[in-house]
């Protein structure tokens, strides 16, 4: 993914907004570059995993497909562990092959690193492009 520096900050905002509990939200992608944050509320409100309401996904992924976009990538939040794809996430993430899963790592020192489900649970790190200031 190529995400603009102040749009992954707004994602690492919300973050550490939301933590200890993890966050969520989807980006918004147009020609292989983020264009829009859309943060979403957790249903579960907890440290330990996160959830997001099926119709709200579902409402979301209608509105950036009607806006010309695409939805290319699911984000949320580890709290207290490395940002690696958990074993929910895997289950999660496989029925959204092509999806990419941006996970902010907030315990100690922030770190952000971005995934790929495949539909058979495979996970292979993707490198996040810093696309210009502005
Ligand atoms: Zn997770």
């Amino acid at each position: 993914m190529k995400i603009d520096q102040s749009l992954l900050q707004t994602v690492i905002d919300h973050a550490l907004r939301d933590a200890p509990d993890e966050c969520c939200g989807v980006l918004s992608v147009r020609d292989g570059v983020v264009d829009r944050v859309i943060p979403l509320e957790s249903v579960k409100r907890s440290p330990f995993s996160f959830e997001i309401d099926p119709k709200v996904l579902l409402a979301t992924y209608m509105e950036i497909e009607d806006a010309g976009a695409e939805l290319g990538v699911i984000y949320h939040s580890h709290t207290r562990s490395p940002p690696v794809p958990s074993q929910t996430d895997i289950n999660f993430g496989e029925r959204w092959p092509g999806v990419e899963w941006l996970i902010v790592g907030t315990k100690g020192q922030t770190t952000v690193q971005s995934w790929l489900i495949s539909e058979r649970g495979e996970v292979t790190e993707v490198p996040i492009e810093i696309a210009g200031a502005g």
